[in-house]
């Protein structure tokens, strides 16, 4: 899907558009909405501290850098612009000039911050344990796994492990992975996204 940047004025000019009310076109809406500013036109010369109040809440918008970064959750490179608050990637915007993606990202890009704020994300070993998943140690979890293996590789050789990540790494995580695939002894090595 391609995005394209609309601006305001190309909106008040676009032909007319159907809505879902079949009782109400966009000219009747636009109508109707006038009576509803002139309205709240009148409203404004009286003073009234309230809406005073609301209306500077209103314009004051987060100051927020912005950065533009390349997405790494897959090899096609696409282009996303990161909005920084303190220090910290609170959104994103489109890129529309981008040449890969101009502007759009698929789910796993539009999704890219979530890999480290998301509630889901795994932060430590788990161990399923009688039914119910437990918290371990990171010391724990490695000396079980890592044992395991060993037990594994020596009954039935490096070539009996597959080892499978996500195409929602980054380029340098998988060559990590693939580096120590070749370590282990085996070239059984691929990503989620080639199965
Ligand atoms: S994961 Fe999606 S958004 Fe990210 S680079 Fe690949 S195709 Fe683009």
């Amino acid at each position: 899907m391609t995005l394209r940047r609309v601006r305001e004025s190309e909106t008040l000019r676009s032909s007319p558009v159907e809505t879902l009310n079949p009782l109400m076109d966009r000219r009747k809406f636009l109508k109707s909405a006038g009576v509803g500013l002139g309205v709240g036109a009148a409203g404004s010369l009286v003073p009234n501290p309230i809406f005073r109040e609301a209306s500077a809440a209103a314009v004051e918008a987060p100051k927020l850098a912005q950065y533009k970064t390349i997405c790494t959750k897959c090899a096609v490179g696409c282009g996303l612009i990161g909005e920084v608050k303190d220090g910290v990637w609170v959104s994103q915007e489109p890129w529309f000039e981008h040449p890969i993606n101009q502007g759009s990202l698929c789910a796993k890009g539009a999704a890219a911050r979530s890999a480290v704020i998301s509630d889901k994300r795994l932060r430590y070993p788990m161990k399923l344990s009688g039914g119910k998943w437990q918290r371990i140690s990171w010391d724990q979890g490695m000396s079980e796994i890592s044992a395991k293996l060993l037990e594994l590789r020596k009954k039935y050789g490096p070539d009996a492990l597959h080892i499978n990540f996500s195409a929602h790494f980054s380029n340098e995580h998988g060559y990590g992975i693939r580096k120590w695939a070749g370590m282990w002894g085996t070239n059984n090595v691929d990503f989620q996204a080639r199965i």
